[in-house]
C-alpha cells in the first residue's frame, strides 16, 4: 500500500484563505493532503517568536512532519487580515521572518511564504 504524501500549512483562520491554498499545495508538491495549522493572523504570531504559544503551533508541526511525514511547512500571510491587520509591506515581511523562525526549528522541511491577494489567489513570496 503506497503512504499517502502529506504537507503542511500554517494559515490564518480566516476562511477565504483553505480551499485555494490546500488546492495550490496539492498541485505544486503532488501531496494528498494537508495538514492545516490556523490562528488569526498566525503570520504575525510566528513572526513575533514569543509566548507559549510559539511552543504549542511548533508541536503541531511536529505532529505533522514526524508523524504524517510532511516535507513541505507553508506560511500564509493574507489580505484583509482582521487577525492581523498591517498593510501588505508588513505581511511580506512578517512572513519572510515567519519562514526564518519555522526554519530555526530544524524540522527536516523546506519551509516557504505564500501570499494571498486581494482577489483571493495564491502568490508564492520569494
Ligand atoms: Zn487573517
Amino acid at each position: 500500500m503506497q503512504q499517502a504524501k502529506f504537507g503542511t500549512v500554517f494559515n490564518c483562520m480566516d476562511g477565504r484563505t483553505q480551499l485555494q491554498v490546500n488546492e495550490f499545495l496539492r498541485e505544486k508538491y503532488g501531496l494528498d493532503y494537508v495538514d492545516t495549522i490556523t490562528e488569526p493572523g498566525i503570520d504575525g504570531i510566528l513572526s513575533a517568536n514569543s509566548g507559549e504559544l510559539i511552543e504549542y503551533l511548533k508541536q503541531k508541526a511536529g505532529i505533522s512532519i514526524n508523524k504524517h511525514g510532511s516535507g513541505i511547512i507553508a506560511i500564509v500571510g493574507h489580505h484583509d487580515c482582521a487577525g492581523n491587520p498591517v498593510d501588505k509591506t508588513t505581511h511580506i515581511e512578517q512572513v519572510k521572518s515567519s519562514i526564518d523562525v519555522v526554519s530555526s526549528w530544524g524540522f527536516p522541511a523546506e519551509v516557504i511564504g505564500i501570499w494571498v491577494n486581494e482577489n483571493w489567489e495564491v502568490e508564492v513570496i520569494e
